[in-house]
């Protein structure tokens, strides 16, 4: 007798359940994809105790036939998929026929299905696996699944359950995700005969951020709008202002799949890079539609993974994608700001300077007009609670909206104004005609290191180090370096390999020269992931950052007038372009006008 069975299909779905189903939230997933599948317009979630013990999904989609409900309920049987080759192209959210198997597994299932042209639907009980009672019932057409006693046969996976709220808040977040993904269909969850969410089929993914942010957050959002030949990113990305301590507000998409994945997250991030503090985050909706021969999703058991053909070209463009959206972000609210100062200084709006608002704003995207409009030349109450919190909500924005990045250097001619001195080690004040300057030093001096990297080539400022400084790296970290130097030597870096992880360092850019080179090239690796291919405008934002964080205009930094004015010198000295790589304001400009009307004065 051998001792190797073929387990029986009962035994297999309850071991399928074991992936598929972690908790109720992959219950009300896995259900209201298959609506969203099944051509839906309306789809409503009812849960009760978190999903513990009920969780229904009903649909108005297509339904199924008799014969197709109970096939439904059969291990590896779908109607999405037919061939290897339909496994490459798939565009359904489902498509290994698991799902509805492994829940009823484990559950006691009720099915009620009927397609819009048959008299009669169907509803079908399974208990534990095992299908108790077919019947022909009369129901509107569309499928409602209800799923009771979730582990009623399964104490362990029972005990691992988590209170009421916690899964509650599992299956809230779910739901919002795919109605993210999905603004074109009308939502709703009801928890314990509360309704919690409900919202309307939407216009756009914008109209559905309002009905899931409100207002006040989907106001402030930026659009992404990036297209390629193959990929398409779509999205509505925040502010710096509104970042998070975590991830869990970046709801990323890959083909309307809610996906929680480490390479786009580190794509976004990079993005932000200068923006954001270390170990925060951005508040971020991204849709990335890639065809799906160039996506795998069948590497996860509930999906949420997925793994990219070409990882370094995904990455690359959701950066730019990314970027792009930023710098049009920080050109509309200097427009803005523009427009708010030069309207209330002359409220027929004649003024050239209003005129000139108004031409900047009508290239504004259609959200951001209404934004500015609705911004009153009258003075407006503001609140004093705003001298005591950081610039966070829209309404602050639009009355002190950032200032633009440093277009060219005849908008700030920073040098001659006068010095007023420094806030928290931090800013460089400055007294303007028509208001106060506020600079950020660490901003700044970033900008200039990146700048002047940027016109730096092998032949021109180099400066030879003697003695040369020897690098040892770990094995990866080396790699990594390997790939740069072509890159840095056409920056001016003279690295010569000597094999393993070791490295002599001949020669540096003078622009970074304050800094010491090898630890600039650890941080620059550092920071590199291991299988990324990365662009030369990152390798010279990596530098400038690195530099401009262990250069002595950090943030923090008590700086001598002297060392205030060199620095706008340099300022004024550059060149800046329209759009810079980040689009990160350097300067802040509050006008008299801003401050007569916080004090009523105007
Ligand atoms: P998959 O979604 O991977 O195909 P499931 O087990 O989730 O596998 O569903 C099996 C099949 O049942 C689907 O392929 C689909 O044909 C059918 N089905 C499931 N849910 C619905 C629904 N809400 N409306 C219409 N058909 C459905
Ligand atoms: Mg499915």
């Amino acid at each position: 007798m051998g001792k190797i069975k073929v387990l029986p299909d009962q035994l297999c779905n309850q071991i399928a359940a074991g992936e598929v189903v972690e908790r109720p939230a992959a219950v009300v997933k896995e259900l209201v994809e298959n609506s969203v599948d099944a051509a839906s317009h309306r789809i409503r979630v009812l849960v009760h105790k978190g999903g513990r013990s009920l969780v229904r999904v009903v649909d108005d989609g297509e339904g199924m036939s008799p014969e197709d409900a109970l096939l439904a309920l059969e291990r590896h049987a779908t109607s999405k998929i037919a061939s290897v080759q339909d496994l490459q192209n798939i565009r359904s959210m489902g498509f290994r026929g698991e799902a509805l198997p492994s829940i009823a597994a484990v559950s006691r299932l009720e099915m009620i299905t009927r397609e819009k042209d048959a008299v009669f639907g169907v509803r079908i009980l399974v208990e534990g696996g095992t299908i108790r009672t077919v019947d022909e019932v009369g129901c509107p057409p569309g499928t409602s699944v209800t799923v009771r006693d979730l582990f009623f046969n399964v104490p362990a996976r029972r005990k691992f359950l988590r209170a009421v709220d916690t899964e509650a808040a599992h299956i809230s977040d779910m739901f919002l995700r795919q109605a993210l993904a999905n603004p074109e269909l009308s939502w709703q969850l009801v928890h314990q005969d509360r309704t919690v969410h409900d919202f309307p089929k939407a216009a756009s993914l914008r109209d559905r951020a309002y009905q899931v942010f409100g207002a006040t957050l989907a106001k402030s959002l930026f659009p992404v709008d990036f297209n390629t030949e193959n990929v398409v990113i779509r999205g509505l990305v925040g502010p710096p202002e509104l970042q998070r301590a975590n991830a869990r507000s970046l709801f990323l998409f890959v083909n309307k799949r809610p996906v929680k994945d480490a390479l786009l997250t580190h794509a976004v991030l990079t993005a932000y890079d200068t923006l954001l503090p270390k170990g925060s985050y951005p508040f971020g909706i991204l849709l990335l539609d890639v065809p799906p021969p160039l996506v795998d999703v069948n590497v996860h058991p509930t999906k949420r993974e997925v793994r990219f053909r070409d990882p370094s070209l995904v990455l690359e463009m959701v950066r730019q994608a990314l970027n792009e959206a930023l710098a049009s972000a920080m050109q509309a609210s200097w427009a803005r700001s523009f427009y708010v100062s030069s309207a209330s200084l002359n409220p027929t709006g004649k003024s050239t300077a209003a005129r000139e608002g108004q031409s900047a704003l009508s290239s504004l995207p259609q959200a951001d007009l209404h934004a500015s409009k609705r911004v009153q030349p009258q003075p407006e109450p503001v609140q004093l609670t705003w001298l005591h919190r950081p610039m966070a909500s829209p309404s602050d924005q639009e009355l002190f909206g950032p200032s633009p990045p440093l277009n060219s250097s005849a908008v700030l001619g920073s040098s001659s104004l006068k010095i007023l001195g420094q806030l928290a080690c931090t800013y460089i004040l400055l007294e303007a005609q028509d208001g106060l300057i506020l600079i950020d030093q660490h901003a700044a001096h970033e900008r200039i290191c990146y700048e002047r990297l940027r016109r730096t080539s092998s032949s021109s400022g180099s400066q030879r180090l003697a003695p040369p400084q020897v690098l040892d790296l770990p094995p990866v970290e080396g790699d990594a370096l390997k790939r740069w130097l072509p890159d840095l030597q056409a920056l001016g870096f003279e690295v010569e390999p000597l094999g393993g992880g070791s490295f002599v360092i001949h020669a540096m850019p003078s622009v970074l020269k304050p800094v010491d080179p090898g630890l600039l090239l650890r941080r620059l690796v550092e920071k590199t992931p291991a299988e990324d291919r990365t662009p030369r405008a990152e390798l010279l934002e990596h530098l400038a950052h690195t530099a401009a964080c262990h250069s002595s205009v950090r943030a923090g930094q008590r700086l001598q007038t002297e060392e205030i004015r060199h620095l706008l010198a340099e300022l004024d000295a550059l060149e800046l372009s329209a759009t810079c790589p980040h689009g990160r304001p350097l300067w802040w400009k509050i006008t008299l006008d801003q401050i007569q009307r916080f004090f009523y004065r105007s």
